[in-house]
């Protein structure tokens, strides 16, 4: 080719990244990998091969973990875990900047090994994945070093069992490992069976790094591997990223074994173009967001929210710039979209294509070349998608985009929300007034202004609904691997102590109380009622016994209540100091009420209603305390950390100290801004009748706590079953959270489960404060452009 001719194409020649490094590392183990057990190389007699998708060459065999390898794995973890645990967060720090620097030392490596494994462009494992995956264990260095200083009332969780995904495998890891590590638990990791090689290089480095053996422990295997892990009962939590699919059925098998469990799921997230937005800018940014990773990205921005009056140019513009794509070799320089990861996960995308096309959306893509063999999906642009089709609902993860056209900002919010999925969304605009008006109401738990699939450590990362619950990174990431250091113990329940005489409860008690929905007072649907008792036996009133329909209607009032969640927190503090105010007026006949139907002392009932009113000052205090934060995470970015309601959480109430029990609940639900459906202890529901008066007269708005009472185990199960419901924080046995926890798993409800375990609701520092808080709320990260 002649300079002229060079210099009119301007195309770009071939820039290969050498893999020498990384083959002869394969060499050096003989293609034969197995799992790191103990600290030390475990075969399997079961193997697979690791592929490279850009070329369909056999990289490597690789042992299949059978639940032997997993019992060993887990029995080292529990082995390991007391004395890890009880290095100081100095000892524990000086590991985890080691491994930091040794994966700087060894990034080119590891960036290589990565894109062989994977088939993503050198590129973006080079200058994305390995320097976030040093940046997760140097921030997490830095968490362990300060850990007693910052979370002294917590300890670590224990044995963490880990089950990763495919898309990015050394930087999942580092997510899930960094963290669990620094806050003192051992690790038993389960690496996605597509790419295991990066995983297997790390654990290399952490027996070099002097890792005590048991610490960190690595089983490659398929999804009958990570379900053995899931099952085990040597592990405390399981922390999961992958398909919803999945991350329900692992939710549902773990329900009633009182494990923790974080997931971080899929998405299908909007990428919302205004009229005015720096177009070149955006459409940069859209190529970030969706053909980054072949679009095997979680939170891409896979649909293209687009306002009408500027969708022609923009599409145009967009096809333009997707025809500049490259597409190839993995290792080459210029790559921009590599090999998809595997056949099977190629014929899912064609498909996926395939039936969009057939429910009536025009399909485009650009005239690249790709490489005859491997791997490789074009850029793919669908218009004409209607917001009710598969493609514009379904997690495509592939380089495919989908675009639909709003008028109206509502409109636009209107459809990003139109998704059982909030991991993410994208906000292009020049007003920044828009932008943080339509950030506040996208249900996604991480918001992008005028930018695109930027990740940090310091900056949480998880999703709303059914993108799943609990945050990697930043300070809320950390607390997923800690918990409280207060002892529990189970213990029965405080027995209702027969007295032989009973205060006469004269007319201060209503004899018919009704269910509060919606700020009325409603008569149950049913006509029935049940009885309620003093601790002598003696009927003192009868109760409405509601049913599901009840439930539900009280369901339907807490969602209209959305006012609550938009009040700031000093509106919200007014009105519980409202609440607590008109609660003491009372005293005297709510002291008589926990008397009569307790049966203890009038003293120790006054001092109960003394301390439920101090309870529900703290809530009122904390309601405009308990904040986000900012962070800067780059020089041209800030992330808001804000604290958001989880929306409408179901309350049932506990059994124990009961009209404590529910205030310290109930109203730290409702000073984050939720709405609470409310089943009262049956015993003692009386009580909950009761309060509702006081609300009735405390400028609390209709529908923001709503009460029914009934059978318990009915309501419950219509209300863990409810799509409807966002939360719901149970005081029951084992068996009933068991059943709350396995219908929750539909919507992915947050749950709050006692187990039966007993809490002290007397004592302030276990029953009241952040732990409360940290339960009634998810954080939502808004990124945000700042500085020079
Ligand atoms: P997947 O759910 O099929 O597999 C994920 C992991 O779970 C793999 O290691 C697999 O072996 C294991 N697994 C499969 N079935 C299992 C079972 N029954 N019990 C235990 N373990 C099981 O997902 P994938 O196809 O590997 O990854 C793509 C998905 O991951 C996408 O939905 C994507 O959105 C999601 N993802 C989410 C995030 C996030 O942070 N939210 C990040 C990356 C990927």
């Amino acid at each position: 080719m002649s300079v002229r001719q060079a210099f009119n194409e301007m195309g770009y020649g071939l820039a290969p990244e050498s893999d020498q490094e990384a083959r002869e590392w394969l060499d050096a183990h003989k293609r034969r990998f197995g799992h790191m057990i103990n600290g030390e190389w475990q075969y399997s007699r079961q193997s697979f091969n690791a592929i490279n998708p850009a070329t369909g060459e056999n990289l490597a065999r690789l042992a299949r973990g059978a639940e032997k390898d997993v019992n060993a794995a887990v029995n080292a973890a529990n082995a390991a875990s007391g004395k890890w645990a009880d290095l100081t967060g100095h000892e524990r720090a000086r590991f985890l900047y080691a491994i930091a620097r040794s994966v700087q030392k060894h990034a080119r490596l590891f960036a290589t090994l990565e894109s062989l494994d994977n088939g993503k462009p050198i590129r973006e494992s080079r200058d994305i994945d390995i320097p976030l995956v040093v940046r997760h264990f140097y921030y997490h260095a830095g968490y362990a070093q300060i850990r007693e200083q910052e979370y002294p009332d917590y300890v670590p969780v224990g044995v963490i069992g880990q089950i990763i995904p495919w898309n990015f495998p050394l930087l999942m890891l580092a997510w899930k490992v960094a963290p669990a590590l620094a806050m003192g638990n051992t690790v038993i990791l389960k690496a996605a069976e597509d790419t295991s090689l990066t995983a297997l290089l790390f654990a290399e480095i952490c027996q070099q790094a002097g890792l005590p053996p048991g610490v960190f422990n690595l089983v490659l295997g398929n999804a009958a591997t990570g379900a053995a892990l899931v099952r085990h009962d040597g592990v405390h939590k399981i922390a999961f990223t992958g398909s919803t699919v999945v991350g329900r059925q692992i939710r549902r098998t773990i329900a009633g074994s009182g494990k923790r469990l974080a997931l971080e799921l899929g998405g299908k997230s909007p990428y919302i173009v205004f009229e005015d937005a720096d177009m070149d800018s955006a459409i940069e940014g859209l190529v970030d967001a969706i053909w980054f990773n072949q679009g095997q990205v979680c939170c891409a921005g896979s649909r293209l929210l687009i306002q009408e009056s500027i969708a022609d140019r923009f599409i145009q513009q967009l096809k333009r710039r997707m025809s500049r794509l490259i597409v190839g070799d993995s290792l080459d320089k210029n790559t921009d979209i590599g090999a998809i990861v595997s056949d099977t996960q190629l014929k899912r995308i064609q498909e996926l294509v395939t039936r969009g096309v057939a429910e009536g959306a025009e399909l485009w893509q650009p005239s690249v070349d790709k490489p005859d063999r491997g791997c490789f999906y074009p850029p793919t642009l669908l218009t004409g998608v209607e917001p009710a089709n598969t493609i514009a609902q379904e997690e495509i993860f592939g380089p495919v985009l989908v675009a639909l056209a709003f008028r109206t900002p509502a409109e636009a919010v209107e459809l990003a929300n139109n998704t059982r999925y909030g991991l993410a969304a994208n906000i292009w605009t020049e007003n920044i007034n828009e932008a943080m008006h339509i950030a506040a109401q996208v249900k996604a738990g991480t918001i992008w202004i005028n930018s695109a699939n930027t990740f940090d450590a310091s900056v949480g990362f998880g999703g709303y609904r059914e993108s799943g619950f609990g945050r990697e990174g930043g300070a809320e990431g950390v607390l997923e691997y800690l918990q409280r250091a207060a002892p529990v113990a189970v213990q029965p329940f405080e027995q209702r102590r027969m007295k032989k005489r009973l205060p006469s409860l004269g007319g201060s008690i209503d004899r018919t109380p009704k269910q509060y929905i919606g700020g009325k007072q409603t008569r149950p649907d049913s006509g029935y009622s049940d009885s309620s008792r003093d601790a002598a036996g003696n009927l003192i009133a009868e109760l409405p016994k509601g049913n599901r329909k009840d439930a539900r209607n009280a369901v339907e009032a807490a969602r209209a209540a959305s006012g609550w969640s938009a009040m700031t927190g000093h509106q919200r503090a007014q009105v519980l100091y409202f609440v607590a105010e008109n609660l003491e007026y009372r005293r005297e006949e709510f002291v008589r009420l926990i008397e009569c139907l307790t049966g203890q002392s009038v003293k120790r009932a006054g001092d109960e209603f003394d301390q439920a009113l101090s309870r529900l000052f703290t809530c009122a205090a904390y309601a405009d305390k308990y904040e986000g934060s900012v962070r800067h995470p780059d020089k041209n970015r800030v992330a808001l950390a804000m604290q958001e309601p989880l929306g409408v959480i179901a309350i049932a109430a506990p059994e124990e100290s009961a009209f404590l029990g529910l205030v310290s609940t109930v109203f730290a639900a409702a000073a984050m801004g939720n709405r609470i459906v409310l089943v009262p202890s049956q015993t003692y529901a009386l009580m909950a009748t009761h309060l509702y008066q006081v609300l009735d007269t405390s400028d609390m708005p209709g529908g923001v706590i709503n009460i029914i009472c009934g059978q318990r185990e009915e309501l419950n199960t219509t209300l863990a079953g409810h799509g409807d419901v966002d939360g719901f924080w149970c005081w029951d046995s084992r068996e009933s959270c068991a059943v709350i926890e396995e219908l929750a798993a539909e919507n992915m409800k947050r749950t709050w489960l006692s187990y039966g375990y007993y809490r002290d609701w007397h004592d302030d520092m276990t029953a009241s404060g952040r732990e409360f808080f940290e339960h009634a709320v998810e954080v939502k990260n808004i990124w945000v452009p700042y500085g020079v």
